[in-house]
């Protein structure tokens, strides 16, 4: 089973993510372990200070070294894979999320308000993640994100395990349009080859729409 360790300022942020749906059930079913961490838990004054002013002036906090190496020192096992959720990373991608999905052991870091100081990312951090370009107050839902992406790789999440061949990315093509009942609905009508049950067909349609699609959406997956 995959056991992963976040570790965040903001541990509550999560509640939810964990207990609902997909990723609630996969817990429930032991196909994954998600504790989530609060970083105070190892600061070490009384006013349980994790961060601080940065170094050369500057807005904001950044998150400093002590409480970070401790808790990363103390949950981390031989051969884990320990991540910082940064706008500055390598961008997630499906391929990404599988590898993910492989290993035994996953430490996420989240960092807030100016993000965390150098010597964690040098000392203590083996890959770094960006769920996109653009800027988040802080990484708990990054990490999120990077947990759900590579839940669904896990054997026994997704409850079909061929829903995980028809999606968005697979092949480099962004997923076709999707209908259910009613077939006809304030005069919009469901396209009638999906109710002709010509499974070929369906298909093909189906594959036209995807091209169709990531031709006017995303040209630079067909590159
Ligand atoms: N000063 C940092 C920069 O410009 O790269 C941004 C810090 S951001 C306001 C605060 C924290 O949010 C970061 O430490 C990181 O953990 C998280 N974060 C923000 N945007 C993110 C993104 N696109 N992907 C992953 N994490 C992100």
């Amino acid at each position: 089973m995959l056991r992963i360790d976040v570790l965040t300022l903001f541990p509550r942020m999560l509640d939810g993510f964990l207990a609902e749906s997909i990723l609630g059930k996969g817990i429930a079913a032991q196909h994954l372990a998600v504790s989530v961490h609060d970083l105070r838990a190892w600061s070490t004054d009384k006013h349980r200070t994790a961060d601080d002013r940065p170094f050369g002036g500057g807005a904001g906090m950044v998150l400093k070294p002590e409480p970070v190496f401790a808790a990363i020192e103390q949950l981390q096992s031989p051969g884990c894979c320990r991540i910082y959720l940064t706008p500055d990373g390598t961008p997630l991608s499906p391929t990404l999320a599988h590898d993910f999905s492989k290993q035994q052991h996953l430490i996420f870091l989240s960092g807030h308000y100016e993000g965390i100081d150098q010597r964690i990312r040098d000392g203590v951090i083996d890959q770094e993640v960006s769920i996109g370009d653009y800027v988040l107050t802080n990484g708990t839902l990054a990490a999120a994100v990077v947990i759900d992406a590579l839940a669904r790789f896990i054997p026994g999440v997704l409850g079909e395990e061929k829903s995980l061949t028809h999606e968005s990315f697979t092949n480099k093509l962004l997923d076709f349009p999707q209908y259910t009942r009613p077939a006809e609905f304030r005069g919009m009508s469901v396209p009638e080859i999906l109710l002709s049950g010509n499974h070929a067909e369906i298909e093909k349609w189906r594959h036209a729409r995807q091209v169709e699609k990531t031709r006017l959406v995303r040209p630079d997956l067909l590159k």
